[in-house]
C-alpha cells in the first residue's frame, strides 16, 4: 500500500489529505501537525477572504473553482465534514487606483479576468459614488469591483471540514512535529520526529506554512519561502458602519473591510523582511503611523476608530516571485510542495489540495494545469510574478 506523508495539517495539509482519499482511497495517508489548536497557523489567523482579481490567468482560475467549491461546501465534504455552510459574504474585492495608468492596467486585468468567467468591472469615480457614497474619492481614478464571486467566508470552518471528510476517509493526524527530511540520493527516505524516531513514506509532501523553507534546509535543499510579519487591526468606528463594503485595497497601502459591524484593516510594514518563526507580537505601530491615517483620508467616519484588538500571522512569503510554489520536486521526485502562498493561500486551498492529489494518484495535473506555479520555475529562478498582492 503507498504511504503518504503530509508534513502540516492545516487548510493545505488538510486539502491535500481530503482529495488523496477521493482519489485514491487505497492510499495510506498521514498527517504530521503539532498543534491540533492551529493558533499560529496562517490559517488561523488569515483575514479569510476569496476574490477573481488577480494578475496571473492561473490565479483567476484557481480562485474560480475555489469559490465554487466554498458555495457548495456540504456538498463537496458530505455529512463527514460536518461543516454545513461556510458563510460566504460576497461583499467583492474592490481594487482603487489614483493614475490613469493603473486606471489602464485595471482596465486590461478585468478583461482578462471576465474571459475566465469573472464579473470584474471598472468604474468611474461617479460610478463609486453612487455605490459607496461616504468614501472621499478626490483622488480616486477609478475602481475595480467583482460584484459576485469574491468576499469572505469561514476560514475555520473550511479547514475542518477539510480534515474531518479526510479523518473520516481514513487519513490519519499524527500529533507531532517533524525535525527534518532524510534524504537518500534522489528521493526523500524519512522524516525525523520530535517525538522521537523516524517515520519512512513512499511520498512525502511540504505543507508546513512559513515554515516550509527552514524545513528544506534540513536536506540542504533552497526553497524561497520565509515568514514576514503581517499585523491586523479589529476596528470599531461607530460613525463608520458600512457592513456591505467589499474588501478595499487602497492605493496607500492598506486595505479594510467590514466584520460583523466593525472592521478589519491591515497595511504591509515599510521595513517588511523575514521574521522569527515564533514571533507573533502584533506591530502596533502600523496603525497609528500608516493604517488610521489612510482610513481617515478614505472616510470621516473613521476619525472616531477604536481598536478592539490587533494580532500578527505570518505570511508564507515566495521571495521568488510572491507565487505559490506547486507540486512535484525535480530533485527529489517523492516530495511534493504546496508553500510559498504570500497571502493567498486560503482561497487557494480547495484547487491546490485537489492539484496535488491529481500529481500524485494520476501522475499529472487533470483539472487544471497548474505548471506555471510549479516548482521548475524556482529551481531556473525565472519568476512568475503575481503583482496584486494584498
Ligand atoms: C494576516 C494574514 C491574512 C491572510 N489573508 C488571506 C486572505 O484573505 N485570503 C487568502 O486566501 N489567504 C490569506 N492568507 C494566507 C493564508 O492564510 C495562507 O496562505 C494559508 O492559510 C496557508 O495554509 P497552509 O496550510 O499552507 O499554512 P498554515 O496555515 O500556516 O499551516 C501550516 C501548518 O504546518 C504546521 N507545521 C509547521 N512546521 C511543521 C513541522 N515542522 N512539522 C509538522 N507540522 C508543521 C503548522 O503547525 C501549521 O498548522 C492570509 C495570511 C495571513 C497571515
Amino acid at each position: 500500500m503507498t504511504e503518504v506523508l503530509i508534513v502540516g495539517g492545516a487548510v493545505m495539509g488538510a486539502s491535500v489529505a481530503f482529495w488523496l482519499t477521493r482519489m485514491d482511497p487505497g492510499l495510506r495517508v498521514t498527517v504530521v501537525e503539532p498543534d491540533p489548536s492551529y493558533a499560529t497557523s496562517s490559517t488561523a489567523l488569515s483575514a479569510a477572504g476569496i476574490r477573481s482579481q488577480f494578475t496571473t490567468e492561473v490565479n483567476v482560475a484557481i480562485s474560480r473553482f475555489g469559490i465554487e467549491f466554498i458555495r457548495d461546501f456540504a456538498r463537496h465534504t458530505g455529512a463527514a465534514g460536518g461543516v454545513a455552510d461556510l458563510g460566504l459574504k460576497e461583499n467583492g474585492y474592490l481594487f482603487l487606483t489614483g493614475t490613469e495608468t493603473g486606471a489602464l492596467q485595471l482596465e486590461n486585468l478585468a478583461a482578462m479576468q471576465r474571459g475566465l468567467g469573472a464579473a470584474t468591472q471598472v468604474l468611474d469615480p461617479a460610478a463609486l459614488a453612487a455605490r459607496w457614497p461616504w468614501m472621499a474619492l478626490d483622488d480616486i481614478v477609478a475602481g475595480s469591483y467583482g460584484p459576485r464571486d469574491e468576499g469572505f467566508f469561514d476560514n475555520m470552518g473550511l479547514l475542518s471540514g477539510l480534515r474531518n471528510a479526510a479523518r473520516a476517509a481514513g487519513a490519519v493526524w499524527l500529533r507531532d512535529r517533524v525535525t527534518a527530511f532524510e534524504r537518500d540520493g534522489d528521493r526523500v527516505a524519512a522524516v525525523v520526529l520530535e517525538a522521537g524516531g523516524r517515520r519512512q513514506a513512499d511520498v512525502f509532501v511540504n505543507c508546513a506554512g512559513p515554515r516550509a523553507g527552514a524545513l528544506m534546509r534540513t536536506m540542504a535543499l533552497d526553497l524561497p519561502v520565509e515568514p514576514r510579519k503581517r499585523t491586523i487591526f479589529f476596528v470599531d468606528a461607530p460613525k463608520a458602519r458600512h457592513p456591505g463594503t467589499p474588501l478595499v485595497v487602497d492605493p496607500s497601502g492598506i486595505w479594510f473591510r467590514p466584520e460583523h459591524g466593525q472592521w478589519l484593516a491591515a497595511t504591509v510594514p515599510a521595513t517588511d523582511g523575514p521574521c522569527e518563526p515564533d514571533d507573533f507580537d502584533p506591530q502596533d505601530d502600523l496603525w497609528e503611523d500608516h493604517v488610521w491615517p489612510a482610513l481617515y483620508a478614505r472616510a470621516e467616519g473613521f476619525g472616531e476608530a477604536k481598536v478592539m484588538r490587533q494580532w500578527a500571522g505570518h505570511y508564507a512569503f515566495n521571495t521568488l516571485d510572491q507565487n505559490a510554489i506547486l507540486g512535484r520536486n525535480p530533485q527529489v521526485p517523492n516530495l511534493y510542495h504546496a508553500n510559498g502562498f504570500s497571502g493567498h493561500g486560503l482561497q487557494q486551498a480547495p484547487a491546490v489540495g485537489r492539484g496535488i492529489a491529481e500529481q500524485i494518484v494520476h501522475g499529472d495535473w487533470v483539472t487544471l494545469d497548474l505548471s506555471p506555479l510549479g516548482v521548475q520555475r524556482v529551481l531556473d529562478a525565472q519568476p512568475f510574478a503575481e503583482a496584486a498582492i494584498v
